[in-house]
Protein backbone atom coordinates (compact mmCIF):
# COMPACT_ATOMS: atom_id res chain seq x y z
CA UNK A 1 0.00 0.00 0.00
CA UNK A 2 1.89 3.50 -0.93
CA UNK A 3 -0.23 6.51 0.49
CA UNK A 4 0.55 9.63 -0.89
CA UNK A 5 -0.36 12.45 0.83
CA UNK A 6 -3.69 12.45 -0.33
CA UNK A 7 -4.67 8.59 -1.04
CA UNK A 8 -3.83 5.17 -0.46
CA UNK A 9 -2.89 2.71 -3.62
CA UNK A 10 -3.00 -0.85 -3.46
CA UNK A 11 0.38 -2.75 -5.05
CA UNK A 12 -1.01 -6.79 -5.38
CA UNK A 13 1.76 -8.67 -4.75
CA UNK A 14 -0.46 -11.75 -5.19
CA UNK A 15 0.09 -11.11 -8.86
CA UNK A 16 3.86 -11.63 -8.88
CA UNK A 17 5.41 -14.52 -10.29
CA UNK A 18 7.79 -16.64 -8.17
CA UNK A 19 6.53 -14.37 -4.75
CA UNK A 20 4.64 -17.75 -2.85
CA UNK A 21 2.86 -14.96 -0.19
CA UNK A 22 2.30 -11.45 0.72
CA UNK A 23 4.09 -11.63 3.83
CA UNK A 24 6.56 -8.68 3.96
CA UNK A 25 9.11 -9.09 6.67
CA UNK A 26 11.30 -6.08 5.50
CA UNK A 27 11.19 -2.90 3.93
CA UNK A 28 14.05 -0.47 2.12
CA UNK A 29 13.74 2.64 -0.07
CA UNK A 30 17.20 2.66 -1.58
CA UNK A 31 18.78 6.08 -2.50
CA UNK A 32 17.85 5.31 -6.10
CA UNK A 33 14.21 5.17 -4.50
CA UNK A 34 13.42 2.20 -5.40
CA UNK A 35 11.60 0.18 -2.87
CA UNK A 36 12.59 -3.04 -1.85
CA UNK A 37 10.62 -5.58 0.00
CA UNK A 38 12.00 -8.58 2.23
CA UNK A 39 9.00 -11.30 1.73
CA UNK A 40 8.54 -13.89 3.96
CA UNK A 41 10.95 -16.90 3.47
CA UNK A 42 12.87 -15.99 0.22
CA UNK A 43 11.92 -13.72 -2.41
CA UNK A 44 12.93 -10.28 -2.36
CA UNK A 45 10.89 -8.18 -4.83
CA UNK A 46 12.56 -4.88 -6.18
CA UNK A 47 10.13 -2.13 -7.16
CA UNK A 48 11.40 0.57 -9.18
CA UNK A 49 8.99 3.36 -11.33
CA UNK A 50 9.10 1.44 -14.44
CA UNK A 51 9.67 -2.03 -13.41
CA UNK A 52 9.50 -5.41 -11.08
CA UNK A 53 11.97 -7.36 -10.54
CA UNK A 54 11.61 -10.39 -8.16
CA UNK A 55 15.09 -12.16 -6.83
CA UNK A 56 14.24 -15.55 -4.99
CA UNK A 57 17.08 -18.34 -6.93
CA UNK A 58 19.84 -18.29 -4.71
CA UNK A 59 18.27 -16.61 -1.44
CA UNK A 60 18.54 -18.08 1.45
CA UNK A 61 14.40 -20.00 2.99
CA UNK A 62 14.53 -17.36 6.16
CA UNK A 63 12.91 -15.10 7.58
CA UNK A 64 14.52 -11.42 6.32
CA UNK A 65 14.45 -8.74 9.14
CA UNK A 66 16.64 -5.80 8.08
CA UNK A 67 17.85 -4.26 4.71
CA UNK A 68 20.09 -1.77 3.90
CA UNK A 69 21.74 -0.59 0.56
CA UNK A 70 25.36 0.58 0.25
CA UNK A 71 27.30 3.36 -1.73
CA UNK A 72 27.73 0.89 -4.45
CA UNK A 73 24.28 0.14 -4.69
CA UNK A 74 24.55 -3.30 -3.11
CA UNK A 75 21.45 -4.35 -1.04
CA UNK A 76 22.15 -6.42 2.08
CA UNK A 77 19.57 -8.36 3.68
CA UNK A 78 19.76 -9.91 7.34
CA UNK A 79 17.72 -12.51 8.07
CA UNK A 80 16.21 -13.75 11.56
CA UNK A 81 18.92 -17.03 11.79
CA UNK A 82 21.77 -14.71 11.47
CA UNK A 83 22.16 -14.95 8.25
CA UNK A 84 23.32 -12.29 5.75
CA UNK A 85 22.90 -11.77 2.01
CA UNK A 86 24.12 -9.17 -0.66
CA UNK A 87 22.10 -8.66 -3.73
CA UNK A 88 24.40 -6.41 -6.30
CA UNK A 89 22.99 -4.05 -9.09
CA UNK A 90 23.60 -6.58 -12.04
CA UNK A 91 21.44 -8.72 -9.45
CA UNK A 92 24.00 -10.87 -8.61
CA UNK A 93 23.29 -12.79 -5.23
CA UNK A 94 25.77 -13.40 -2.40
CA UNK A 95 25.15 -15.73 0.96
CA UNK A 96 27.29 -14.95 3.56
CA UNK A 97 28.38 -17.86 6.46
CA UNK A 98 31.23 -18.44 8.81
CA UNK A 99 33.34 -19.45 5.96
CA UNK A 100 33.55 -16.09 4.26
CA UNK A 101 35.56 -14.84 7.76
CA UNK A 102 39.20 -15.78 8.50
CA UNK A 103 38.19 -19.42 10.63
CA UNK A 104 35.24 -20.60 11.84
CA UNK A 105 37.33 -21.59 14.15
CA UNK A 106 36.34 -20.12 18.22
CA UNK A 107 38.88 -21.10 20.08
CA UNK A 108 42.10 -18.22 20.26
CA UNK A 109 44.66 -20.70 19.43
CA UNK A 110 42.91 -22.29 17.03
CA UNK A 111 42.41 -19.55 15.75
CA UNK A 112 45.67 -17.52 15.63
CA UNK A 113 46.81 -21.17 13.73
CA UNK A 114 44.40 -20.71 11.16
CA UNK A 115 44.62 -16.84 10.69
CA UNK A 116 48.53 -17.69 10.55
CA UNK A 117 48.18 -20.34 7.30
CA UNK A 118 46.45 -17.62 5.46
CA UNK A 119 49.37 -15.85 4.92
CA UNK A 120 53.15 -15.92 5.03
CA UNK A 121 55.22 -15.69 7.96
CA UNK A 122 56.53 -12.29 6.56
CA UNK A 123 53.66 -10.72 6.68
CA UNK A 124 51.97 -11.87 10.10
CA UNK A 125 53.25 -8.20 11.79
CA UNK A 126 51.92 -6.11 9.28
CA UNK A 127 48.69 -7.52 8.99
CA UNK A 128 48.60 -7.06 12.52
CA UNK A 129 49.21 -3.99 12.72
CA UNK A 130 47.10 -2.94 9.72
CA UNK A 131 43.99 -4.96 11.72
CA UNK A 132 45.02 -2.77 14.73
CA UNK A 133 44.98 0.47 12.89
CA UNK A 134 41.48 -0.22 10.54
CA UNK A 135 40.34 -0.87 14.04
CA UNK A 136 41.19 2.15 15.63
CA UNK A 137 40.75 4.55 12.61
CA UNK A 138 37.22 3.31 10.94
CA UNK A 139 36.15 0.10 12.35
CA UNK A 140 35.51 1.45 16.15
CA UNK A 141 34.11 -0.81 18.40
CA UNK A 142 30.87 1.28 19.58
CA UNK A 143 30.12 2.85 16.13
CA UNK A 144 32.32 1.82 12.96
CA UNK A 145 32.70 3.93 10.05
CA UNK A 146 30.59 1.41 7.65
CA UNK A 147 29.79 3.70 4.89
CA UNK A 148 32.92 5.33 4.43
CA UNK A 149 34.73 1.67 4.73
CA UNK A 150 37.15 0.03 2.17
CA UNK A 151 36.18 -3.62 3.82
CA UNK A 152 32.50 -2.76 3.27
CA UNK A 153 31.58 -4.88 0.20
CA UNK A 154 33.15 -8.21 1.80
CA UNK A 155 32.27 -7.47 5.77
CA UNK A 156 29.16 -9.43 6.94
CA UNK A 157 29.01 -7.02 9.82
CA UNK A 158 28.56 -4.11 7.36
CA UNK A 159 25.83 -1.68 8.51
CA UNK A 160 26.89 -2.08 12.76
CA UNK A 161 27.81 1.57 12.05
CA UNK A 162 26.35 4.27 9.77
CA UNK A 163 26.29 3.70 6.44
CA UNK A 164 25.22 7.35 5.53
CA UNK A 165 28.64 8.40 3.43
CA UNK A 166 28.85 12.01 5.46
CA UNK A 167 27.78 10.39 8.76
CA UNK A 168 30.42 7.68 8.46
CA UNK A 169 33.15 10.16 7.41
CA UNK A 170 33.07 12.08 9.99
CA UNK A 171 34.35 8.44 12.51
CA UNK A 172 37.05 8.13 10.32
CA UNK A 173 39.99 9.58 12.75
CA UNK A 174 43.99 9.40 12.75
CA UNK A 175 46.91 11.26 10.70
CA UNK A 176 45.83 8.63 7.47
CA UNK A 177 42.16 9.82 7.61
CA UNK A 178 42.24 11.57 4.15
CA UNK A 179 43.83 8.61 2.50
CA UNK A 180 41.34 6.52 4.00
CA UNK A 181 38.40 8.92 2.78
CA UNK A 182 39.71 9.04 -0.67
CA UNK A 183 39.85 5.28 -0.94
CA UNK A 184 36.34 4.99 -0.81
CA UNK A 185 36.14 8.20 -3.00
CA UNK A 186 35.43 10.67 0.02
CA UNK A 187 36.89 14.46 -0.08
CA UNK A 188 38.38 15.07 3.03
CA UNK A 189 37.09 18.34 3.69
CA UNK A 190 38.89 19.01 6.78
CA UNK A 191 42.00 18.28 5.36
CA UNK A 192 45.13 20.59 6.62
CA UNK A 193 47.17 22.34 3.96
CA UNK A 194 49.45 19.97 1.76
CA UNK A 195 52.56 20.58 4.06
CA UNK A 196 55.76 17.40 2.90
CA UNK A 197 53.51 14.34 2.81
CA UNK A 198 50.70 12.65 5.41
CA UNK A 199 51.85 11.35 8.79
CA UNK A 200 52.40 8.29 9.57
CA UNK A 201 50.40 6.18 11.32
CA UNK A 202 51.66 4.14 14.42
CA UNK A 203 50.30 1.64 16.41
S1 LIG B 1 32.03 -2.48 7.15
FE1 LIG B 1 32.75 -4.04 8.63
S2 LIG B 1 34.96 -3.69 8.83
FE2 LIG B 1 34.05 -1.86 7.89
S3 LIG B 1 33.59 -0.48 9.59
FE3 LIG B 1 31.71 -1.65 9.21
S4 LIG B 1 31.84 -3.42 10.60
FE4 LIG B 1 33.92 -2.54 10.46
Amino acid sequence: MRFDGARFKEFPLANLEGVPNRVVRALLLDRRGQLWLGMDRGPVVCIAPKSTKVFSRGLPDARAVCMVDDGQGDVWITYGDGGLTRIQPDGQIKVFGAADGWTAEEDPIKVEHAVGALMSRRDWTIVSHEVIFHGRRVCHARKPACGACTLAADCPSYGTGPTDLVEAAALVKGPSRTRLLGMVGIADEDAPAPAGGEGRDAP
